[in-house]
């Protein structure tokens, strides 16, 4: 039996940053994934929203992914484009890149930071005692770990074995989408009828002004939706023959598909796990939630638990704080993730084709054009208004903290870059060296900095200049100062643990 302090079950996206973010913090972690390598059947999502990209950003990795894609305005409401390039963000927009190659990325920073990966091996079922958690392996192994996180996906084993609840809603709509060859030159773009919406694309392609321009030659992506919901679950493995039968459908055709390299099926199957949490065994991502692509929210909203997981269970697993940190994991994660189903579920009413949905579609849309509905449902769409709720005080508390370019004794700074550990930063704005944190001066760290520019948040505008600022590893202000330090201990103790006695 090997043991690790964390065992991480998936390395897809979730799973993936969650074990950088315990590498970061010095704990033993490992993965255990089922697939032989990091190559994904398909190239699912489609890119990332500008909070993910300043998650990203926050740890020094940004410039990997922004490297490899296609920066672009991606956020929409039911395919309504909406613009942030007038947020107050340093990535006001998003990013188009196959979720294969966000996978590679994030597996090479997880390599690079040393964790073992047990690749090509299955989780089939964990036993749970009061000090960890027994791990069994398809083929014969056991792992032990104080804590199992089943980062597994949407049909997850781990939420399944710990009995933890899955309620929502059964698919309306199912689709086919598939990488495939084609004999006849195809329609790209996308095409709305009676059935539903679907879309032909080349894999590869560029942004130019705004438009996807897509390569001349290579692979076509389709993405055609279903007369029937025949499938019940969240995806079943299908044939050429039907994405076949589905082409002809819609075009009239199934444009001489051949050599397909994936064929898989999604639905708008809505479902969300009742507790994030089972004592050792916790879940995040799609094992966690499940919700239609439209809106392009899953892979993000997956990345962002596993950034507000990993510090509180590093924290945990080192006896710095109590086991009760955990519990502001669901407490803050589970709305957040509720929210994308409401909204994602909307999308899905609208994009449906009838008369009177169109005439709903349109005034949605026009909505959408007026200044306050778009900052509002951009920021939501891009996830930059994620609020944790920390109690009432000043707007920054519980929201994410800007990338200010601060000025310090040794030169400028960004304050992404004092994230890059995933370690606490107190940032005092005032007089230098006037506020004491010694009792946790082994955990946080204090940076005394001047910035000179505007406090603006996104759709809130501006707020009032703080004097200081506690900031937590996944970048959420946990307390703003006044020029005072009143409760700021309280805030260190809740979020960093115990003062260290002198
Ligand atoms: C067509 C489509 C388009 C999408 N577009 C977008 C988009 O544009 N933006 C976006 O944000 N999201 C999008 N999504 C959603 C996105 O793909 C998922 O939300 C994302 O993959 C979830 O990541 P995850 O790591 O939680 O789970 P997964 O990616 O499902 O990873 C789970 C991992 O666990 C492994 N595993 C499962 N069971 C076991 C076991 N018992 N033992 C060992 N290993 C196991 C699997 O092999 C897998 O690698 C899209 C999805 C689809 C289908």
């Amino acid at each position: 039996m090997t043991n690790h302090a964390v065992v991480i079950v998936g390395a897809g996206p979730t799973g993936l940053m969650l074990a950088g973010e315990l590498a970061l913090a010095g704990v033993d972690v490992a993965i255990v994934e089922r697939r032989a390598n990091q190559d994904l059947v398909g190239s699912r999502a489609g890119g990332l929203h500008a909070r993910t990209i300043e998650v990203f950003d926050q740890r020094g990795i940004a410039d990997r992914f922004l490297a490899q894609g296609q920066v672009a305005q991606v956020a929409g409401f039911a395919s309504i484009r909406l613009d942030i390039s007038d947020f107050p963000t340093r990535h006001p927009y998003g990013l188009g890149l196959w979720q294969n190659r966000i996978e590679r990325i994030l597996a090479d920073w997880v390599g690079d930071l040393g964790v073992p990966t047990y690749r090509g091996r299955e989780v089939t079922g964990f036993a749970q005692d009061d000090t960890g958690v027994d791990i069994d392996l398809a083929d014969g192994h056991r792992l032990r770990a104080e804590y199992l996180v089943g980062c597994d996906g949407g049909r997850s084993l781990i939420r399944k074995a710990a009995g933890i609840g899955f309620p929502g809603w059964d698919p309306t709509i199912s689709c086919l989408i598939a990488e495939v060859e084609m004999v006849d030159e195809p329609e790209l773009g996308i095409r709305h009828d009676g059935i539903g919406i679907h879309a032909l694309g080349r894999v590869e392609y560029e942004v130019r002004d705004g438009e996807v321009i897509y390569k001349d030659q290579g692979p076509i992506r389709v993405m055609v939706t279903e007369r029937r919901v025949g499938h019940v679950g969240h995806t079943s493995e299908p044939t050429v023959r039907e994405l076949s039968e589905a082409l002809i459908a819609v075009y009239g055709t199934d444009y001489g598909i051949h050599d397909p390299t994936s064929i898989s099926r999604f639905t708008d199957m809505t479902r969300q796990a009742s507790a994030y949490r089972d004592r050792r065994v916790l879940l995040a991502g799609d094992a966690a939630h499940v919700h239609f692509p439209v809106g392009g929210q899953g892979l993000n909203t997956g990345v962002q638990d596993a950034v507000n997981l990993g510090w509180k269970l590093a924290q945990v697993v080192k006896g710095t704080s109590p086991e009760s940190l955990l519990d502001t994991y669901h407490t803050e994660r589970h709305p957040v993730a509720a929210r994308v189903l409401r909204n994602t579920m909307a999308q899905t009413a609208l994009l449906r084709r009838d008369d009177r949905i169109n005439a709903l579609r349109d005034a949605v849309s026009e909505l959408l054009s007026m200044d306050e509905p778009r900052k509002r449902f951009a920021a939501m769409m891009s996830g930059l208004d994620i609020h944790y709720d920390l109690g009432a005080g000043h707007k920054l508390l519980g929201r994410r903290m800007p990338d200010l370019d601060l000025l310090t004794a040794n030169g400028p700074l960004r304050l992404f870059t004092l994230l890059h550990d995933a370690r606490p930063v107190l940032l005092n704005l005032g007089e230098p060296g006037s506020l004491d944190i010694t009792p946790w001066a082994d955990r946080v760290q204090q940076i005394d900095a001047r910035y000179t520019g505007s406090w603006e948040l996104p759709v809130l505008g501006e707020v009032t200049a703080p004097s200081a600022v506690l900031i937590r590893p996944d970048g959420h202000v946990a307390w703003v100062g006044d020029l005072t330090q009143q409760g700021l201990a309280d805030a260190l103790t809740t979020w960093f643990g115990p003062p260290t006695a002198a």
